[in-house]
């Protein structure tokens, strides 16, 4: 039994001849475990297919299904982070443990011990608004991790950081997506995060996404950021990126700027 299933998911917005179609339809399978990664032009719906999944949004035909239970929920990370500013960095981190009502030493517990994890243990008492961009990154990673979630769900995370920051995120969240048993589907508009990151990756079309390609990454886990060095990652980028360009060509005229160059990245 797959953890996430979607079957001939659509979504369109708006009515008549105004009527935008986003998504699909879109079949798509997770496997317990499996870190999935979703790579897409700009506007082809990748977010759609997020939210649906989260259960933010619903599709207009098809159904997509996530198998979990109460105690270990599906979590989400956001490119803008989603934390709250007028909480605390601990109580954002928490906040996730306080709707499942854990008690709240046991919580405070949690919490304290993933901000440790990444980093942020001095920081428990600030408030978001005293973080860097990557730092606030890191709360929504541990609050998302606090839950101990069986699926996670990310649309973009690292998209608004330097390429250094990005890195250090990505290689960190192998660590911790290794150590735990969760299911992960991660939208990214970067080839080498998708490869560094995924088991799988899916290449989406132009609007409405379809997936239009599937590659199966040859890297062994528990793996490292190593693989970004190892030739078969540079010859599986060359490929995908050969299947992604014809879709950034076939954008939508609503989708916003053309890349300034193919430098792996499609949106
Ligand atoms: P991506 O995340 O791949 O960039 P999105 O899923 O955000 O793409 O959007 C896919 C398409 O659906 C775009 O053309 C976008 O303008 C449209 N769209 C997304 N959300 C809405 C909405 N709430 N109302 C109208 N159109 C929307
Ligand atoms: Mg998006």
């Amino acid at each position: 039994m797959p953890k996430i299933r979607a079957s001939a998911v659509t979504r369109s917005f708006g009515r008549g001849p105004r009527t935008v179609a986003a998504l699909g339809p879109l079949d798509l399978d997770v496997d317990p475990g499996e870190f999935v990664c979703v790579v897409g032009p700009s506007g082809c719906g990748k977010s759609t297919l997020l939210r649906i999944a989260a259960g933010l949004l619903r599709p207009s035909s098809g159904a997509l299904e996530l198998r979990t239970d109460a105690t270990h929920p599906a979590a989400m990370i956001f490119q803008d982070y989603g934390i709250y500013d007028w909480k605390t960095v601990l109580a954002n981190v928490r906040f996730g443990l306080d709707v499942q009502r854990a008690p709240r030493k046991e919580a405070d517990a949690r919490a304290a011990a993933w901000l440790a994890k990444l980093g942020l243990a001095d920081f428990a008492d600030a408030y978001p608004a005293a973080l860097s961009g990557g730092m606030r990154q890191r709360v929504a990673i541990a609050r998302a991790l606090a839950v101990e979630p069986e699926i996670l769900l990310m649309d973009e995370p690292f998209a608004a950081l330097d390429a250094q920051l990005r890195t250090i995120l990505q290689d960190e969240l192998l660590a911790l997506t290794q150590a735990t048993s969760a299911t992960t589907l991660f939208i990214t508009h970067s080839l080498e995060e998708a490869l560094v990151l995924g088991d799988r990756v899916l290449v989406m079309s132009a609007r409405p996404g379809r997936v239009i390609a599937e590659r199966r990454t040859p890297f062994a886990r528990p793996r490292t950021g190593d693989v970004r060095s190892d030739p078969r990652f540079t010859a599986l980028k060359d490929e995908l990126w050969e299947l992604l360009r014809g879709e950034v060509g076939r954008r939508a005229p609503d989708a916003g700027p053309a890349p300034a160059s193919g430098e792996g990245a499609a949106a």
